[in-house]
């Protein structure tokens, strides 16, 4: 642009950029005096850990893709006023609290599609040439049988008097070969390590009907009734029922060499301290505890967990990243939000690939450093575009400014910002002073949680699951929301859809294939109970660390930006929750416009103005 074209610009041309953990935000606009004229705003995916050099990239091409909308070039900017984005890593690690070893082949649990006949049965495993004999046998078919072949042998063997119970096969014929039998027996099918199925052991096998779960193997009493166990040995069966939990068939084998070993992983202690005080929390107590300590903390001054342990090693591991990111020594853990959760966790020794699931905290650990990288960030920037660049105050504060234009709003107001690594909370009084807190745990952690409980092993499909509806397949032109409203199809699905779970995208529907067979009931209530951990826990401690008095009741009125806030369920959640208090939240829309997004962006021009 040529500086004729500049002259044509009268006003001081400003854009606000706000780095977040997740996104890079940009508005630009021109300042007159008291006038404020917003000219684009634009959001792109925030390179590198938040805070440090590599956030540089990011900013430019955002600027860029603003500017181009506001038909200017960046070199026309007057400043860039950039938000004081302290390096911030959440790291989330994820600490099993217990962990279960099954030696030996001493059970499948897995989840076929189609099992044949059902019921429960015990008996002694046989191969498909040998079940002629006394007592009740289950007989174990590799691949090499067609279905045809094994109804023939099995009804022979009925012919002749002797007793078979139940069928295990290797190859996907349940049904072929339940409905060739003379008598309905449980038959469990698709068992890939046929071979690994120990012979002439007891063996108890159950089949649910359709639309039901096992019932007796999944339960610690019902195993040690088919198996005649004492209690010492019940107690060590319990993982096994565990992991059979939600299941439609089920085999135990009670195999003398196999043999459970439930092993307690030294989770360790972690010790928070505020300038006063030190507490030190055994992991083991759990989420709840751990945040009570916390609680009764002020401002953390650090965090660390005992060395040999795996707190102690997740916390280390934190401070390391952020130290090589930085290239700082003195790192500092600010914030712990803990959660209890389950972590699929590999049987060994199972013949299926089965997991159990196990305890687990999970914790979002805040690191915070100097200002030191942002100086070198807001240098580079520089730089590069030749335009003044500024760091201005507090993200929690900036993000107030923003949400005040939302209309209808006014001081004194309380602001929640939920992005994606870290909730913070902002207060500002009638008399325009603001208090701020940031406190670690938001978004990320709600699609992690979701990964585990549902063991997915897929972190986009999560995110999905947490972002959208769900609906079942009922017919291939038929789709039930989980709301239970119906939707008709004007074309047929594909019929992979048939009677499964999806998440239901603006562009298209996403079927869910998770380890286990999910229930659409099942994923609504992690996605929710995720929400509310993760959200409704630190909505509540932000807002009682920025509250006169530290009492919550002493809001009024609450705002809720950031990505989080666009969530479907979230800001519903946090609004009945502080119902309870009479606060009013609701989530906002920055300059009328723009939603709950934009609010630290606008927040840094409206700053540029009055400083
Ligand atoms: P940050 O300021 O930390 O960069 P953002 O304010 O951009 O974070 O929020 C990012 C978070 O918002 C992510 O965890 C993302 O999953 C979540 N998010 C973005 N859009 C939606 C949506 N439509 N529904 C629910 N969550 C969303
Ligand atoms: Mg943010």
């Amino acid at each position: 642009m040529d500086s004729l074209q500049k002259t044509s610009y009268p006003y001081r041309m400003v854009a606000g950029v706000d780095i977040g953990n997740s996104t890079t935000e940009v508005v630009i606009a021109s300042i007159m005096e008291n006038d404020i004229k917003y000219l684009s705003t634009a959001i792109l995916p925030t390179t590198g850990v938040k805070g440090t050099i590599q956030n540089v990239d990011g900013v430019l091409e955002t600027l860029k893709v603003a500017a181009d909308q506001a038909s200017i070039e960046i070199s026309d900017l007057s400043a860039i006023m950039l938000n004081e984005a302290t390096p911030v890593i959440s790291e989330i690690a994820m600490e099993t609290i217990s962990q279960t070893e099954i030696i030996g082949s001493s059970m499948i649990g897995h989840n076929p599609d189609t099992p044949g006949g059902r019921g429960i049965a015990t008996g002694i495993t046989r191969h498909i040439e040998n079940i002629r004999i006394e007592g009740d046998v289950i007989a174990v078919v590799p691949a090499e049988y067609d279905f045809e072949e094994v109804a023939e042998k099995i009804n022979a063997a009925f012919d002749e008097g002797y007793s078979i119970t139940g069928v295990i096969l290797k190859k996907d014929d349940g049904v072929l070969v339940a409905n060739r039998l003379k008598k309905t027996i449980p038959i469990v099918d698709e068992v890939l390590n046929i071979e690994k199925v120990p012979l002439g052991m007891k063996a108890a096998i159950e089949v649910a009907g359709n639309g039901e779960t096992i019932k007796v193997l999944s339960n610690p009493y019902g195993l040690a009734t088919l198996f005649s166990l004492s209690p010492s040995e019940t107690k060590d069966i319990i993982p096994i029922s565990k992991s059979l939990i939600g299941n439609r068939s089920g085999v135990v084998i009670k195999n003398p060499e196999g043999n459970v070993k439930s092993e307690k992983i030294p989770a360790g202690s972690i010790t928070m301290a505020d300038k006063d005080r030190k507490v030190r929390v055994d992991v083991l107590e759990g989420a709840e505890k751990i945040m009570q300590a916390r609680s009764a903390l002020d401002e953390l001054e650090d965090a660390f967990g005992d060395q040999g342990t795996n707190v102690g090693a997740m916390l280390g591991r934190v401070k390391e990243q952020m130290s090589e990111l930085t290239g700082l020594s003195d790192i500092k853990i600010k914030d712990v939000l803990a959660v209890d959760t389950f972590v699929p966790v590999k049987v060994s020794g199972a013949i299926a690939g089965e997991y159990a699931m196990e305890n687990a905290v999970l914790l979002a650990a805040m690191v915070k450093t100097s200002r030191l990288p942002m100086e070198k960030i807001a240098q580079a920037l520089s730089e590069k575009t030749g335009v003044y660049v500024k760091i201005e105050g507090q993200e929690a504060n900036m993000a107030i400014l923003g949400a005040l234009t939302t209309p209808g709003s006014d001081k004194p107001l309380a602001i929640l910002d939920m992005g994606g690594g870290s909730t913070d909370a902002a207060i500002i009084d009638k008399h325009g002073n603001i208090k701020s807190v940031h406190l670690s745990g938001a978004g990320e952690m709600v699609t992690m949680i979701i990964n585990s409980e549902l063991a997915l092993e897929d972190k986009e499909l999560a995110e999905l699951i947490k972002k959208y509806p769900l609906a079942k397949v009922d017919s291939l032109l038929n789709l039930r929301f989980e709301d239970g409203s119906v939707k008709f199809m004007e074309e047929p699905l594909d019929p992979d859809f048939y009677a499964r779970v999806v998440v239901v995208t603006p562009e298209k529907l996403i079927p869910i294939r998770g380890g286990k067979k999910l229930t659409l009931e099942k994923i609504r209530l992690v996605r929710r109970e995720a929400k509310k951990k993760v959200f409704v826990t630190n909505a509540m401690r932000a807002l009682t660390r920025v509250a006169p008095d530290g009492n919550i009741r002493n809001i009024e009125f609450v705002v809720m930006v950031g990505g989080s806030a666009l969530d479907f369920e979230i800001p519903e959640m946090i609004s009945n929750e502080l119902a309870n208090y009479r606060i009013v939240a609701g989530r906002g829309n920055i300059r009328g416009s723009e939603g709950p997004r934009n609010a630290v962006a606008t927040g840094l021009v409206i700053h540029a103005r009055e400083g």
